[in-house]
């Protein structure tokens, strides 16, 4: 395919989803032109990266598909200067549109080897890897070096909240994270801290995420 039609097919779909109403926030919708998915996809799929499915990347793990990223992005409402964790690297797209939506540092982490080489490659060559920040390790944990963040973004589906990452969190910070009781079938939380420490939570409905393994997640 050439560039120009790989291009214009990105911004159809970027446009069909701002139709159905589920791209609303100019911002995200900036960003996701200028940092498409196609370039954190491997080749074999990069004539798909303009389908709003979620792909395969390796490692049998998935990088979402667009109008999930524009919904947790918008829930997220993200604004420049916020320190966001993001937990669930895989490509390192979802990464890449945070660090844009901040412009500053975004730390992501990432528990398969393979995956924190191929998003660090993936980030290069979109130009986004001075920003973000690929962090080997379980995600369950957060990352206290960086804490306390105004924003802590999971793209993979946990069977309940973690306790440190809700522990991470500024006070008015927010969580959004996949919770079910199934590893394939979620509830899209949306969890803000009060100043008091305790937490208001709200569902957002159904999503299906691959699972959050690690000690606060599913046992691998
Ligand atoms: N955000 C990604 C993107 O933009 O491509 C998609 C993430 S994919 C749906 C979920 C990722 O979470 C997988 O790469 C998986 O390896 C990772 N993951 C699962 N459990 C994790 C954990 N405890 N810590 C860090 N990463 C984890």
């Amino acid at each position: 395919m050439s560039k120009a039609s790989e291009v214009e097919r990105w911004r159809k779909l970027i446009q069909s989803l701002e139709r159905e109403g589920i791209l609303h926030d100019k911002n995200v919708k900036e960003a996701m032109l200028r940092i498409p998915r196609y370039l954190f996809v491997s080749k074999d799929y990069r004539d798909y990266a303009h389908v709003d499915e979620p792909l395969p990347i390796p490692a049998g793990q998935t990088v979402s598909a667009p109008h999930m990223v524009a919904i947790m992005l918008q829930l997220a409402d993200l604004r420049p200067g916020m320190n966001v964790l993001e937990i669930g690297t895989g490509s390192g797209w979802n990464a890449a549109l945070i660090a844009e939506l901040v412009k500053s540092d975004v730390y992501t982490i990432e528990r398969i080897p393979e995956l924190i080489e191929f998003a660090r490659k993936n980030l290069e060559r979109a130009g986004c890897s001075g920003r973000v920040h690929v962090v080997p390790g379980d995600g369950t944990k957060g990352f206290p070096p960086k804490a306390p963040y105004d924003r802590i973004i999971v793209t993979a589906g946990a069977p309940d909240i973690p306790e440190p990452l809700v522990e991470q969190l500024k006070p008015g910070g927010k969580l959004i994270i996949p919770v079910g009781n199934y590893h394939l079938w979620q509830d899209l939380l949306e969890i803000i801290k009060r100043p008091d420490g305790s937490v208001k939570v709200k569902n957002h409905g159904g999503v299906a995420f691959v699972p959050l393994i690690g000690e606060y997640g599913w046992r691998g």
